[in-house]
């Protein structure tokens, strides 16, 4: 099934939205995107950034961009800046809306202590091990820890403690006390403040104890005054406590909504594993064109509109929903069909001569940056009698339906002449390596006088003006199509998802911006590597396909 005919799913999300209007329940629509900056976004999260920002669009509300960075540990700086230009990139703008969890800091303590001073949260000083067991499993309740009786002035005084830094990481932690027995573990006396004694990216050494995520979270949502706090669903079971936070303090109540999570086949998208890929050296980086990084989309040549289309194709639902990469790179491809220039360029190239075409001549013939969009203008294309043809579109015994170069046969070049081939020469071994060909120099631009049918058109490059360069034909990360589902997920990695080739093109690519996408004709889109390249040596990404190769593999 091509993309394009894919059902548009109907957003769940907006019609509660629109229904919430309607009756008054609400009066406007503030939403956020919480990314932690513990890594580069992935297409993942351009589902959830999307939707986030294209909510608060549809209804003339406004969107946040927040940073939930209450785990200094595992944050850097360099995640921020990525993130927030991978957003730009997709084209949203959360305005001033620029926030951090940790600018809640002060806040929470000071609602951490109230939680303290109404009986509702204590110091924990049972050791991990201990807490573990007595949180009890699925099946079985767990035991109240022999802390949670504690009086509120010894909570009060011990958590003070615990912020002036007077005891070691690990030795205590601060719960919300409400129920060991609860069926929901999430309620079973959550942790809300723990000992850290490290350094956090924005407030330093100002703290050595930290919020949980549970505990700040819900919280940052109600201090933005966001009306609906979108996530995925595995946030469902944390709703109650977020819930119950919002309850016993008597603050702003966000309204929270669960959707399934984007799954990829033959992708992987947990940021632990990325960051593994990226660590023990898989991929060249964050950024590596196989990655399902944005970053690495957009070195790779996706465009930003062909992210967003399929992000808008894939909709919203509570069902766990398993997607195609087929249905990404086709939206890739629908959007470069229309925006990439064409070029000519041989990967593996086999010689041809024109053996009724002067030696010393060269023309510069007329040749169109898109068949379908005249206003995008042409280039000069130059011809030689010394040419190269990919090695493919030629085949000495062609079966039926092959309509390409064989002996005897004629094909067109692409925005030149009609060619046939002659004569095979080849080396001592056998080896093809040049064909002879006559050219009918009457057909520039036109069909033979005679009427005869020419099927094929292949591209070529003159082989004196072609510049040779690196290509990097890159391909699926994974060859199975869930990674998560075998025993290592590395074990799934495909070993031919990267390889280095070169290709020889038509000169007037030496000058491409980095970055730029071209359709090299008949073999699919190249994006010139923004990384490597150096001025004069372009290196080109294989950014898709034409056609989807995996389907019929399958
Ligand atoms: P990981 O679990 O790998 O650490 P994460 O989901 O915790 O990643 P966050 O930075 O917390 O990463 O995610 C920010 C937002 O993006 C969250 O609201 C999260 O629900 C959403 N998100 C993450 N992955 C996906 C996905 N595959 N599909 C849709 N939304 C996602
Ligand atoms: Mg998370």
């Amino acid at each position: 099934m091509s993309t394009s005919e894919l059902p548009v799913t109907s957003n769940f999300i907006r019609t509660i939205i629109a229904e919430d209007l309607a009756s008054g329940k609400r009066s406007q629509v503030i939403t956020r995107f919480p990314p932690e900056p513990n890594g580069y976004l992935h297409i993942g999260h351009a589902k959830s950034f999307s939707l986030n920002f294209g909510l608060a669009e549809d209804f003339g509300g406004c969107c946040h961009l927040r940073f939930d960075d209450t785990n200094p540990v595992k944050e850097e700086d360099e995640y921020v800046e990525a993130i927030k230009a991978d957003v730009r990139w997709l084209g949203f703008d959360w305005g001033e809306h620029l926030h951090f969890a940790s600018d809640y800091f002060d806040q929470l303590y000071l609602w951490a202590v109230q939680l303290i001073k109404t009986g509702k949260a204590y110091v924990d000083s049972q050791t991990a091990e201990q807490m573990r067991k007595n949180r009890g499993t699925l099946t079985e309740p767990g035991a109240d820890s022999p802390f949670r009786d504690r009086s509120i002035e010894e909570n009060l005084e011990l958590f003070q403690k615990m912020k002036n830094g007077d005891f070691p990481g690990g030795t205590h932690i601060l719960r919300a006390k409400i129920d060991m027995s609860s069926p929901n573990m999430n309620l079973r006396d959550p942790a809300m403040y723990r000992i850290l004694h490290a350094h956090h990216h924005r407030t330093g050494d100002k703290w050595c104890i930290y919020p949980m995520y549970d505990f700040a979270h819900g919280q940052g949502d109600s201090i933005e005054g966001v009306t609906y706090s979108i996530c995925t669903l595995e946030f469902e079971d944390h709703r109650p406590l977020y819930d119950w936070f919002i309850e016993k303090l008597e603050i702003f109540a966000p309204q929270q909504v669960e959707f399934a999570r984007l799954n990829l086949s033959y992708t992987v998208m947990s940021k632990r594993k990325l960051l593994q890929l990226v660590n023990d050296k898989h991929v060249s980086g964050w950024d590596d064109p196989r990655m399902p990084t944005l970053v690495g989309m957009r070195r790779r040549g996706y465009p930003a509109a062909a992210i967003r289309t399929f992000c808008e194709r894939i909709g919203v639902g509570r069902g766990a929903s398993w997607i195609d990469l087929s249905v990404l790179e086709e939206c890739v491809r629908e959007q470069l069909n229309q925006s990439a220039l064409r070029r000519l360029a041989v990967l593996d190239p086999l010689k041809v001569t024109i053996t009724n075409y002067p030696t010393d001549k060269i023309e510069e013939l007329d040749a169109a940056n898109h068949p379908q969009q005249p206003e995008l203008g042409s280039r000069k294309l130059p011809f030689s009698h010394e040419l190269y043809i990919d090695r493919d579109d030629f085949m000495e015994e062609p079966p039926k339906k092959f309509f390409r170069l064989a002996p005897g046969r004629e094909v067109r070049l692409r925005n030149a002449y009609i060619i046939k081939c002659e004569e095979v020469i080849r080396d001592e071994s056998g080896y093809v390596v040049e064909l002879r060909c006559s050219a009918d120099l009457d057909t520039l631009g036109k069909n033979p006088a005679d009427g005869r049918k020419i099927k094929g058109i292949i591209h070529w490059v003159s082989a004196v003006q072609a510049e040779e360069v690196e290509v990097r034909l890159y391909d699926r990360l994974f060859n199975q199509e869930n990674p998560d589902k075998t025993e290592n997920y590395l074990n799934a990695l495909n070993p031919e998802s990267f390889q280095s080739s070169t290709a020889l093109i038509e000169p007037e690519l030496m000058n491409a911006e980095l970055g730029t996408t071209f359709q090299f004709e008949r073999i699919g889109y190249f994006t010139v590597d923004s990384k490597d390249s150096l001025p004069g040596t372009p290196i080109f990404n294989r950014t898709v396909t034409l056609r989807d190769t995996w389907a019929k593999l399958k």
